[in-house]
């Protein structure tokens, strides 16, 4: 549970999430809130803007990327919901 409050802490409109092929980008997520991805707990089927597909996302802990993860992160970042 200690990991999961960990997370919950790190959820926000500047989310960074992987997708099921280890892409990595910053995203918008609202715990309990459900705007244009299908919620799946602590996944959510979304599209991939570094892909260009959509996959099954996951929230990432910021202090677990590499380098070029945040940079991927930094610059693959979702549209914002007017
Ligand atoms: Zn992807």
């Amino acid at each position: 549970m200690a990991n999961k409050r960990r997370i919950i802490r790190g959820l926000g409109p500047n989310t960074v999430v992987r997708c099921r092929l280890g892409h990595v980008f910053t995203t918008m997520w609202i715990p309990g809130v459900s705007f244009k991805a299908v919620r799946l707990g602590w996944a959510r089927f979304q599209r991939c803007p570094v892909g260009r597909h959509w996959s099954v996302v996951r929230p990432v802990d910021p202090d677990e990327l590499t380098a070029a993860e945040k940079l991927s992160a930094a610059h693959h970042r979702d549209v914002r919901i007017p």
